[in-house]
């Protein structure tokens, strides 16, 4: 059997503590790993703070728990370097050789995807591989691998959803939403690659891409429909939000675009802001200052919902889905409703209603005096020709 170690907290350790401590750190864990262990097993140090071990002759999966938890519980009590207390925990996978011609490299490879297993579930414990999660983690770098290639390959799309004025059911505007047309698979919607996106970062060259294109396609049908009061909402990831130069990549597309900043709207969420809390209210101020306003997106849902309303420079409230679809059938969620708009009154501030799908829910948001509306019974987002042909009805 193969064990995969990995320190939890070394590189805490390391930097507040200094490399003198470090150094230290992995040689008395070495130390502690080896006195575990039967003179016939093998630990190596595999570089930075990660530690193999293979453990001869066993070939029950017990036995080889059996040592985990032994290491695990000696790691967890703290050593003492140079006068410091430095606790640590480690993080294990474990893979068992099951038949005599499974590689080594097979084998170690298998126990650090189940390590870092061991790492997503919380750390300080151990987690044993199996086949399925070979088969999830192979997904999901096949996904990383080709969101990463979809620019350069032109798969991404924008498509385009109308948002409409309550009152009269006229195009005000449009919210774009991406698609990716994945060179294997159908047509993909958001839910699909967009969390995989932001966690490998490949949302912020997305992002800029959408954005870019869903300025130009505004532009191009302000002049071809005659239609400069038409309007564009474009949805800003958090790792988007948090780039020092966004400001500036905004004006560079307005101005490369020759879109008004009038017409450009920019959804966020609440998370967002306050994942950015230090530099959100400066950011928000700057774009409020070019003219671009600022949609709350998915109002309703966050933990903080009240709290950041005051404090950040936010024009526009797009009420979730969630409130909107029961709100003929629950007391409740209308109530709620009825208090995010008249919080928006007090504050000066328009709303949306995302995900209307029925005449009734449209009539309750007309009586509530929400101003725009964005949902099914209106339209569902269109690819850019049907979208055009719409402007063009
Ligand atoms: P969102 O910003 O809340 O966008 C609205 C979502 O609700 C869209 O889903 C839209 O198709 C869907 N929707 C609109 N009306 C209705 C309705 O009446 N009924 C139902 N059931 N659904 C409706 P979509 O296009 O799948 O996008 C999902 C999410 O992905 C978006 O939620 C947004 O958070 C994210 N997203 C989409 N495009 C982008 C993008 O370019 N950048 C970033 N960062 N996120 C994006
Ligand atoms: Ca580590
Ligand atoms: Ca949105
Ligand atoms: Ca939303």
């Amino acid at each position: 059997a193969v064990l995969f170690i990995d320190l939890d907290r070394f590189k805490v350790v390391n930097d507040s503590l200094g490399h003198m401590v470090g150094d230290q750190l992995l040689i008395a864990t070495a130390c502690r790993l080896k006195a575990c262990l039967r003179p016939e097993d093998t630990v190596a140090r595999l570089g930075g703070d990660e530690f193999v071990i293979l453990l001869d002759n066993i070939k029950n999966i017990n036995d080889a728990i059996d040592v985990a938890e032994r290491l695990q519980a000696k790691l967890s009590l703290p050593f003492n370097l140079t006068g410091h207390e430095v606790f640590t925990s480690i993080s294990t996978g474990i893979a068992l050789s099951t038949t005599a011609d499974r590689q080594a490299e097979d084998l170690l490879r298998d126990a650090d995807t189940a390590m870092y297993r061991a790492k997503v579930l919380g750390k300080a414990r151990y987690e044993v591989f199996d086949t399925e999660m070979h088969d999830s983690v192979v997904k999901l770098l096949q996904l990383e691998n080709d969101l990463r290639r979809a620019i350069e390959r032109q798969e991404f799309e924008v498509y385009y959803q109308p948002i409409v004025l309550v009152e009269t059911e006229k195009i005000t505007g449009f919210e774009a939403l991406i698609r990716w047309q994945h060179p294997t698979r159908s047509l993909l919607n958001p839910v699909d690659f967009i969390s995989v996106a932001e966690e490998t970062g490949a949302i912020v060259p997305i992002g800029y891409w959408v954005l870019f294109e869903a300025c130009r396609q505004l532009r191009t049908w302000q002049l071809e429909f005659s239609a400069q009061s038409l309007t564009m909402s474009v949805n800003l990831s958090s790792k988007q939000f948090s780039q020092p130069d966004i400001v500036e990549q905004i004006v560079h597309i307005l101005q490369s675009t020759n879109l008004d900043a009038h017409s450009l709207k920019l959804e966020i969420t609440e998370s967002t802001i306050m994942e950015n809390a230090e530099s959100a209210t400066a950011m928000l101020l700057q774009l409020r200052d070019l003219g671009i306003e600022i949609y709350l997106d998915d109002f309703g849902t966050g933990y903080s919902s009240l709290s950041s309303l005051h404090r950040f420079p936010v024009d526009v409230l797009k009420i979730d889905r969630s409130f909107i679809n029961t709100i003929n059938r629950s007391d409740e969620k209308t109530k709620i409703v009825q208090v995010i708009m008249s919080l928006a009154q007090n504050l000066g501030m328009d709303a949306i209603a995302e995900g209307i799908e029925t005449v009734e829910q449209m009539m309750q948001m007309k009586t509530l005096q929400c101003k725009y509306g964005q949902g099914y019974l209106f339209s569902k987002p269109l690819d850019k020709n049907a979208a055009a042909a719409l402007i063009a009805s």
